[in-house]
């Protein structure tokens, strides 16, 4: 005797307005810049990290880091260690059920893999994601704490939000400038 089963109608648990993104950078955005980081050792999650993202998921946000590591291409670290100290990230995220859908690494630079589309400020990275996941670029927010960060987001046409860690030359004009990731959902609600 056969069966026949009926296939059930699959219903997505987020309903489609709530498909918004938050891209985000990775070395002193969620972790602390070291300067080419990769070591585990060396995962420092920054402050008010956990607590900014909560309130942005709370907002209906998902999240996807895109992130340059051309010490991959200078040889000071592998492809492997790279993706090997984002696992760790993504699980230490998960476990304050924090979820980080994708991570895009580009893992060239000009001087020593020649030019490419993913390094940011190019777009290629927030291109595949908007790809994979359907994601519209006037919805979605980047944060990054460089001028090439805020470059691609401009660029791929979403809102730009930099952390002003005094790091670095701040030449390109976000949207919001910000001191840490706890004021996005703030400004996103006034
Ligand atoms: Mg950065
Ligand atoms: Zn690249």
């Amino acid at each position: 005797m056969s069966y026949r089963i009926k296939t059930k109608e699959i219903v997505t648990s987020a309903p489609i307005n709530k498909n918004r993104w938050c891209l985000l950078d990775r070395d002193g955005v969620l972790v602390k810049d070291r300067g080419h980081t990769h070591k585990i050792s060396d995962l420092e999650i920054l402050p008010n990290v956990t607590e900014g993202l909560r309130l942005l998921k709370d907002a209906g946000f998902r999240f996807i880091v895109v992130t340059n590591q051309a010490g991959i291409a200078k040889k000071y670290y592998t492809r492997e260690d790279a993706d090997l100290f984002n696992c760790e990230l993504q699980k230490r995220l998960a476990k304050e059920n924090i979820f980080i859908e994708a991570f895009y690494v580009c893992p060239h630079h000009p001087h020593h893999t020649g030019e490419c589309f993913c390094r940011k400020p190019n777009t290629g990275m927030l291109e595949q994601a908007q790809k994979k996941f359907f994601i519209k670029p006037a919805l979605s927010i980047l944060v990054g704490d460089k001028d090439s960060d805020i470059e691609a987001g401009k660029r791929w046409g979403c809102k730009t939000f930099r952390i002003a860690s005094g790091q670095y030359p701040a030449e390109i004009k976000a949207d919001y400038n910000i001191k840490n990731l706890l004021e996005v959902a703030n400004i996103l609600n006034r």
